[in-house]
């Protein structure tokens, strides 16, 4: 079937940041479109342990040391609770946003170096955080391994249940009149006089007054086919799903890139691995192994767990640390938000609210010059946001 439509905002990608955006675009009453070459929230979306970092005490403007990706994650955990009840009270569904609390964890002096250093970074944004004497971890978490050399807690460490973060975003805005087109690939754009004219779906056009791409780590090449230059290479991630039959653990747990997180459920998200895989999805068994022996390590009751499944995703990069978020380079009716790497679903209700400032023509709320897709990347000065992995 070929049909051609039009639409005053078109968004290519039904991820997370497609679907905040167009929540909050419905939340100002705009009704976009929303094209997604797969069911919505099928990829990295889905595939995400939802670790949402506690929120900071200080705001924006109290001149805390923020760099521009802290400022954004502060934002957007702050935006959280508001946007999570929100969302309940209009679909009824939980998107299971909690303060579970976590804690951080090191084996090796060069580890707990780097807490130190984390700590700093929190006491500066006021975020609460206890380093837990060798002892009395049990107090915090009964299932660490007592030998690990450093414990800091963080009560205010929070974590949403993804695919219901999802599922809840897709019914607010259908009942809000935007429309949610799954199994709609975008195979490109029509420019005319340096403005997209139309996007071009693999059943026909839809002209646009403005396009918005979030298509996470496809964003890349798509953007090429609009002569756009901002790379979103895949990082595949692994997580391995365990399934308790008493309650193992209550905390999130991390060391370095690894976590555990634990559901409501008694299931308990190992994640996750970083690799080079190009846009192969598949877990392997290495990656398994390599996520239990850590996990077993940092808890040892964790042994008796049951593995219920494996999977993985993609997460989007971008030339440094930080996303893309702004009007494409050349193309003044387009829009870019994409490359959130390890982070975009702590990072989507400020990357939404950044973008409807932009389709709204109003001021930012945050400076968008660290994240403009054309911009330098700065090796020397990493930008990657080390307070809060996940
Ligand atoms: C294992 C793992 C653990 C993670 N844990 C966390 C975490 O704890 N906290 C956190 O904040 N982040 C986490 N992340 C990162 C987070 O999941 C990503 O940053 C985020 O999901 C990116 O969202 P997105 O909407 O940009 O991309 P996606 O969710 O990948 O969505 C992109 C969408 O675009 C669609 N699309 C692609 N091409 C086209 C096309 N041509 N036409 C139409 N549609 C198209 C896709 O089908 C897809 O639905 C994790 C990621 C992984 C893999």
């Amino acid at each position: 079937m070929t049909t051609s439509t039009s639409g005053d905002i078109v968004i290519v990608g039904g991820g997370v940041i497609g679907l905040s955006i167009a929540y909050a675009l419905a939340r100002e009453g705009l009704r976009p479109i929303l094209l997604d070459r797969r069911e919505p929230g099928r990829e990295a979306s889905w595939a995400g342990a939802g670790l949402i970092p506690p929120i900071a005490d200080r705001t924006l403007n109290d001149g805390a040391p923020f760099n521009p990706l802290a400022a954004l994650r502060a934002w957007s955990s702050r935006l959280y609770p508001e946007w999570s009840a929100a969302l309940q009270d209009e679909t009824g569904i939980d998107p299971g946003y909690r303060r579970t609390g976590g804690v951080d964890v090191a084996w090796t002096q060069r580890e707990d170096d780097a807490l130190h250093a984390a700590a700093g970074q929190w006491r500066a944004e006021g975020i609460a955080w206890e380093r837990i004497p060798p002892g009395d971890y049990a107090r915090v978490e009964p299932a660490l391994n007592p030998e690990l050399s450093s414990v800091y807690f963080l009560p205010d460490r929070a974590q949403v249940r993804n695919p219901r973060l999802l599922a809840a975003l897709k019914a607010a805005v259908v009942r809000r009149g935007a429309v949610l087109e799954g199994h709609r690939a975008v195979l490109g754009f029509t420019l005319d006089g340096g403005r997209v004219a139309a996007v071009r779906t693999e059943s026909g056009e839809i002209s646009c007054g403005r396009a918005i791409v979030a298509a996470g780590a496809w964003s890349g090449g798509l953007l090429e086919l609009a002569g756009v230059r901002a790379p979103t290479p895949p990082i595949k991630g692994q997580i391995v799903l365990l399934h308790a039959e008493r309650p193992l653990l209550r905390r999130v747990v991390e060391h370095g890139k690894n976590y555990l997180v634990p559901r409501d459920d008694g299931r308990i998200l190992v994640g996750a691995t970083e690799e080079d895989a190009g846009f192969d999805t598949r877990p392997t068994a290495a990656g398994a192994r390599d996520l239990l022996d850590e996990a077993i390590r940092l808890c040892p009751a964790l042994g008796e767990a049951a593995i219920e499944t494996t999977w993985a995703g993609l997460r989007p990069g971008s030339v440094d640390g930080r996303p893309y978020i702004g009007i494409a380079p050349e193309v003044e009716n387009l829009i870019i938000a994409a490359g959130h790497r390890r982070a975009g679903l702590q990072l989507a209700p400020g990357t939404a609210e950044l973008v409807v400032d932009l389709v709204m023509g109003r001021a930012p709320r945050l400076d968008l010059a660290p994240f403009r897709p054309d911009r330098s990347p700065t090796p020397e000065e990493p930008a990657a946001d080390d307070a809060f992995r996940s």
